[in-house]
C-alpha cells in the first residue's frame, strides 16, 4: 500500500519450509527426516521438561521482565555482570535490537558475502547501506572488511562459526581484528554455534567486551542447548550498550517457560556435552562418507555441513525431498549450487546418506 519505508518495500519475504505434516501428506511419506534448520536432534532434556512443568502453574502471571534468574545464571557462567547481558527472543531478536538501537538510514553495515542472512535483512529493513565483502574460501575476509570501513560505518557483523558455510576464525585472529576496528564502530560477534567448538577453539570472547566497549557477543539457546522452539538468545556487551538495548527491548520479550527452560538448560552440563559429542561424531561420520565418495563440501565447525552440488542444487534438493529428507537450499545466500545439511541422529544421517546414493548423487 505504498506506506512502508523503501528498505522494507525492497525486502524479499523469508520463505519458511512447508510444515512437515503438509509434506508428509503431499509425498505420502510418514517418516520425514528434517535436516534443514540446524536444530538439536536430541529434543529437550529431562531437566528442561521438568522446569517447564514446574512453571506451568504460574502461566497466568507475566514473566519476569528483567529475566533475573537466567541473567544471574549466565552471569556466573560467563564471568560477566548481569548488567552486561541482554536477553532476546532468540538471538535473532538480539540482532534486531542492535540494529534498531544503533543503525539509521545514514549508516553503513559491513558483513561478509555468505554471512548469516539476517544481517542483510536487518540492514535493509533499517533502510541503511550495506557492504557485503567478497568471501575468502567461503569465510570472512577480515582485512577487506576493515578496509571497507568508512565514516558512515556503524556496525560490522561477524558470525563465528558462520552459517551457512561453517567457517571458523581462530581466537587470536578474531581478537586482532576486533582491536583494529575503530572504537566508534560496533562489532557484533555472532556465536550461535559457539558451544560446538572444542575447548581449545573457544575464544574468551565474553571477557573481551571489557577491553572493547564496541563489542557485542551474541549467543543462543537454539542450537546446542536444544531450545529453538522456545526462542531464547542473549548478548554480552558493555553495560552502557546493554542499557541502550534494554531501552528498546519490549518488556516481557521472553516468555516465562522459555526463561526457566533456558536456566535449566544452562545448568545441564551433561545434556550439553552429549549434544556436542553427538554432533562431533556424526559430523565426522558424514564428512568421512562425503570424502570417501569424492563429494565436495565446506569443512564445518557447526552442527551442519554445506555440500557443493557443482550444479543447480534444486533438483537434488527436490529428489532428496521425495526420499523424505528435507535439507536447506541456500540460493538465497547466493549459493545456488550448495545444499546445507544439518547433522541429525545417527539413523537420520543414515537416511540422508542412503538417499544421496539412491538419487544417484553418490
Ligand atoms: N546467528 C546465526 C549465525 C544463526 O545461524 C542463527 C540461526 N539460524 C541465528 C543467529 C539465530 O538463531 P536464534 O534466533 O534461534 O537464536
Amino acid at each position: 500500500i505504498g506506506l512502508a519505508n523503501t528498505g522494507v518495500q525492497g525486502l524479499k519475504p523469508y520463505e519458511p519450509g512447508k510444515p512437515i505434516e503438509e509434506l508428509e501428506r503431499e509425498l505420502g511419506i510418514s517418516d520425514i527426516v528434517k535436516l534443514a534448520s540446524n536444530e538439536n536432534p536430541l529434543g529437550p532434556s529431562a531437566s528442561v521438561r521438568q522446569a517447564i512443568d514446574n512453571a506451568v502453574a504460574d502461566l497466568s502471571r507475566y514473566p519476569d521482565a528483567s529475566g533475573y534468574g537466567l541473567k544471574q545464571a549466565l552471569s556466573s557462567r560467563l564471568s560477566v555482570s548481569p548488567e552486561q547481558i541482554v536477553l532476546g527472543n532468540g538471538s535473532n531478536e538480539v540482532l534486531e535490537l542492535v540494529f534498531r538501537t544503533f543503525v539509521t538510514p545514514q549508516h553503513q553495515v559491513v558483513y561478509s558475502q555468505y554471512a548469516f542472512i539476517v544481517y542483510a535483512l536487518l540492514t535493509q529493513s533499517c533502510g541503511a547501506k550495506h557492504r557485503a565483502i567478497a568471501a575468502k574460501d567461503y569465510g570472512h575476509d577480515l582485512d577487506a572488511m576493515l578496509a571497507a570501513v568508512n565514516d558512515d560505518t556503524r556496525l560490522m557483523c561477524v558470525a563465528n562459526p558462520n552459517n551457512p558455510t561453517g567457517n571458523f576464525i581462530d581466537a587470536a585472529t578474531l581478537k586482532a581484528f576486533i582491536a583494529k576496528v575503530p572504537s566508534d564502530v560496533l562489532v557484533v560477534l555472532d556465536e550461535a554455534y559457539y558451544e560446538y567448538l572444542s575447548e581449545e577453539e573457544k575464544a574468551d570472547s565474553c571477557a573481551w567486551v571489557n577491553e572493547f566497549p564496541n563489542l557485542i557477543v551474541s549467543r543462543t539457546f537454539s542450537k546446542a542447548y536444544g531450545l529453538a522452539g522456545l526462542r531464547v538468545g542473549y548478548c554480552v556487551c558493555h553495560p552502557q550498550v546493554a542499557d541502550l538495548l534494554n531501552r528498546v527491548r519490549e518488556p516481557f520479550n521472553n516468555n516465562s517457560l522459555a526463561l526457566v527452560a533456558a536456566e535449566a538448560a544452562l545448568n545441564d552440563d551433561e545434556y550439553l556435552a552429549q549434544s556436542v559429542e553427538l554432533n562431533r561424531t556424526e559430523l565426522k561420520r558424514v564428512c568421512d562418507w562425503l570424502d570417501a565418495k569424492g563429494i565436495d563440501y565446506i569443512p564445518s565447525k557447526g552442527n551442519f555441513v554445506t555440500i557443493n552440488i557443482q550444479k543447480d542444487a534444486m533438483p537434488t534438493y527436490q529428489a532428496l525431498l521425495e526420499q523424505g529428507v528435507i535439507v536447506r537450499p541456500i540460493g538465497g545466500y547466493g549459493m545456488p549450487q550448495h545444499l546445507r545439511v544439518s547433522i541429525g541422529l545417527p539413523a537420520e544421517n543414515d537416511r540422508l546418506l542412503e538417499s544421496l546414493e539412491k538419487i544417484g548423487f553418490a
